[in-house]
């Protein structure tokens, strides 16, 4: 197994490596910045939620 593999975002639907996505929902870095596609376990932090 030479190449790594490639994992789809859910968000975006883009391939990155394993490492560059989320554990919990495999989002990549830059969906997982949108905080659009997050559940609410960060957010439940902020008090403005
Ligand atoms: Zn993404």
């Amino acid at each position: 197994m030479a190449a790594s593999a490639l994992y789809a975002c859910t968000k975006c639907t883009q391939r990155y490596p394993f490492e560059e996505l989320s554990q919990g929902q495999q989002l990549c870095k830059e969906s997982e910045a949108t905080g659009l596609g997050t559940e609410c376990s960060d957010l439940e932090l902020l008090p403005s939620h």
